[in-house]
């Protein structure tokens, strides 16, 4: 089984979360599979070489699942992105707009040496957003952005356009 096709067959459809008329991508099926997870991570790992990465970037939630044993897997070291509020030393906030509101995300001041080379992973990519402020986080603390690998891109809510100056990894489009 090829890994889109996999993909495609363990991230299921819940319609109407988190909110009406949202279908959200669930991942939970694909993690449970130890092969599927296994060959995720793998194919996640094999898309970025031959860069080389001294650090993972890992987005709260489900980044920090996928980025961890990436990480490992490519030699690399691992930091956390987190919402607000949940990282005990000093950070670095980047503030985006939602369709309702915004969201703020921090990283650790001390967290990415400068010229550090960073990978960022997450599980879907949807409007950038998210990965757009982890890019800057990463930027403003003097690391190399050398890619952002998802296993999922949602190409309908146009992310991509705003990452156009990233080396973006899908592994699955729909
Ligand atoms: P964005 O900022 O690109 O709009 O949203 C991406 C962030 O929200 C990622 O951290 C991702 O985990 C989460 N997200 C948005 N939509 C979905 C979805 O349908 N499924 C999953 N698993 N995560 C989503």
């Amino acid at each position: 089984l090829d890994v889109t096709d996999l993909l495609h067959k363990r991230v299921r459809d819940i319609p109407d979360y988190p909110t009406p008329g949202v279908v959200f991508k669930d991942i939970t099926p694909l993690l449970a599979d130890p092969e599927g997870f296994s060959h995720v991570i793998r194919a996640l790992v094999d898309r970025c070489a031959p860069t080389e990465i001294d650090l993972v970037v890992g987005l709260e939630a489900r980044g920090f699942i996928l980025g961890s044993p990436a990480a490992l897997a490519l030699g690399a070291g691992f930091v956390p992105i987190r919402k607000a509020g949940k990282l005990p030393a000093r950070v670095l906030q980047e503030t985006y707009d939602l369709e309702y509101g915004t969201a703020t995300v921090e990283m650790h001041t001390d967290a990415v040496a400068p010229g550090s080379r960073v990978l960022i992973v997450d599980d879907v990519l949807a409007t950038g957003g998210t990965a757009r402020a982890a890019v800057e986080l990463v930027r403003r603390a003097g690391g190399t952005v050398v890619g952002l690998s998802v296993l999922l891109e949602l190409s309908f809510l146009n992310g991509r356009e705003r990452l156009s100056d990233v080396v973006l990894h899908t592994l699955a489009t729909v």
